[in-house]
């Protein structure tokens, strides 16, 4: 028996690097998921392209699901549509209904393009979204119609995170084409902010690199006031411009989950993939900022330097309160590996992370970050915050980081919680949160210092007892 084991919590031993990988003691549910259904990433992707049209097809639950969670997350109006499916269509197929809203969308709205995305329930019946995509082409041969891509969504069989990548990879397979070479880079961003993904273009912009965003989400899911409403997203990555990203000299994607489109650019037109850690703190923006300016044969300018200069002053003058706190990180696994690898940056250690998503390369990952910051976490894969929360109860936190989910458990067990990831739906402002990035990281300093400085030290700046 593991004397380091009691009723299946582990207690946590300081041997440098080593993980821990609990089997949780329920087989027969999940309680509070940390994830997403599949669709919701798919949406997430399809947002972020000009004129794109996000399409259901299943019951009219999934999408009002899609909208309700994006809208209080993003405080932005969303549409996304639906089939409808109905007791008559699940026992007969969904074709007919698939047909008919694929005619009136492109009637009503003239997108550019329509994302076809699965459900739970039109997995099971087993319709077959491509060949029906195909049988409506031909029933319209005199009509303008937009892109139409099909991507296989099944909830039971995913999260969110292969939802999005998925996605991404089918508008590649189905959109890209080989011509001239165009010299850009292609960065997929994975499921990060709008201001992150506007932090990235930032970046790339001062680096001299121009570069194809997959996808875009930096305007139409973070707009600004205007006096017009756009049905569609009027702004965001063009369908020209998922065509031409097979003429790239490199892909890079952001998150290690979202590769899939990456891989297959390199093994079809043999465009470069270029994987690394999502850009939070230091190290990894620094790999980053590395391959684009290897990629584009630039020096890394002044400004980005100074960030870099105030990120590492930012981090000394915050090593007083954060040197040795244990923190629990929940969430997307680039974004709990991101968050691992930042906070032992700066003297923080991760004693459990967990992500909801089934993922062996979050446990490769992981293990290589706990080795590199020696330290020994629970990690939690495939998990639910209740798998979180009675870890908790056995290895106590000073600090939670994740999204809202976990607000019951911060309540609970009385500890601070900084609110990072999707959704965030009990805050305001998570559109405009940004981690990726030297100035995001100097932010993401201030505010971890501050809510130690709030929680664990009195107003005449003494620490208390937790
Ligand atoms: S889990 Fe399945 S049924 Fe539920 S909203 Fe997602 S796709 Fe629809």
């Amino acid at each position: 028996m593991n004397e380091n084991v009691e009723d299946g919590i582990i207690k946590n031993s300081r041997v440098c690097g080593e993980i821990y990988q609990p089997v949780p003691n329920k087989h027969f549910a999940v309680i509070n998921p940390s994830k997403m259904c599949q669709p919701m990433g798919a949406v997430q992707v399809l947002l972020g392209i000009r004129g794109a049209m996000p399409l259901i097809h299943g019951s009219q639950g999934c999408s009002t699901y899609m909208r309700f969670q994006l809208c209080r997350h993003f405080r932005e109006p969303v549409n996304v549509s639906s089939t409808s499916m109905s007791e008559g269509t699940v026992v007969y197929g969904g074709e007919g209904n698939l047909l008919k809203a694929l005619e009136t969308i492109s009637k009503e709205y003239q997108p550019e393009i329509i994302g076809v995305t699965s459900s739970c329930l039109t997995e099971t019946i087993g319709d077959d979204m491509a060949l029906i995509i195909r049988k409506f082409r031909q029933k319209h041969p005199d009509m303008e119609l937009p892109s139409i891509i099909p991507v296989s969504t099944p909830s039971y069989a995913g999260s969110h995170v292969e939802g999005y990548d998925k996605t991404i990879k089918s508008l590649i397979e189905n959109l890209a084409y080989s011509s001239e070479p165009n010299g850009k880079v292609n960065i997929i961003t994975g499921n990060v902010s709008p201001a992150d993904v506007r932090e990235v273009k930032d970046i790339l912009e001062l680096l001299g690199c121009e570069s194809i965003i997959l996808t875009d989400t930096s305007e139409s899911l973070d707009a600004p006031h205007t006096d017009s409403v756009s049905f569609l997203p009027s702004e965001g990555t063009t369908v020209d411009e998922i065509r031409n990203t097979a003429n790239s000299k490199a892909t890079v994607p952001l998150c290690r989950h979202a590769d899939s489109g990456a891989k297959f650019l390199e093994k079809r037109f043999n465009v470069k993939s270029i994987s690394g850690f999502l850009p939070v703190g230091l190290q990894s923006t620094d790999s980053f900022i590395s391959s684009i300016c290897k990629l584009n044969e630039c020096e890394v300018p002044v400004k980005l330097e100074k960030d870099r200069g105030r990120l590492i002053d930012a981090m000394v003058d915050a090593h007083p309160y954060n040197y040795g706190r244990k923190v629990a990180i929940y969430g997307d696994p680039d974004i709990v590996i991101a968050l691992a690898r930042f906070t032992a940056e700066l003297g923080m250690i991760p004693v459990i992370v967990c992500t909801g998503t089934k993922s062996s390369r979050f446990l490769k990952d992981m293990k290589f970050v706990a080795e590199e910051g020696c330290f020994s976490p629970v990690v939690l894969e495939g998990c639910d915050l209740y798998d979180l929360h009675r870890q908790i109860k056995g290895n106590p936190v000073d600090l939670l980081i994740g999204n809202s989910y976990g607000a019951r458990i911060a309540k609970e067990e009385n500890i601070p919680l900084l609110r990072i990831g999707f959704p965030i739906y009990d805050r305001l402002g998570a559109q405009r949160m940004p981690m990726v990035g030297y100035k995001a990281g100097i932010h993401l300093v201030d505010i971890l210092a501050n809510i130690i400085l709030e929680r664990y030290y009195d107003e005449s700046g003494h620490e208390i007892e937790s």
